[in-house]
């Protein structure tokens, strides 16, 4: 153990599993936000959280 740990936010694996509400397709991490790569939209990120909820697109 060497103490260290994975503090990132967000990972882009983190997304394999998340689509876009909308329309299904992948997203793709941005800095201050997730961007459907279908219909790019961008969802907020709350903490490091994304919500992907289609009426709060940015
Ligand atoms: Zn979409």
């Amino acid at each position: 153990m060497d103490g260290k740990m994975n503090t990132s936010p967000l990972l882009p694996e983190d997304l394999r599993w998340v689509v876009c509400p909308v329309c299904h397709q992948p997203l793709e991490s941005q800095p201050e936000s997730i961007r459907c790569t279908g219909c790019l939209r961008r969802y907020p990120l709350v903490d490091g959280i994304p919500v992907l909820l289609a009426d709060r697109t940015l």
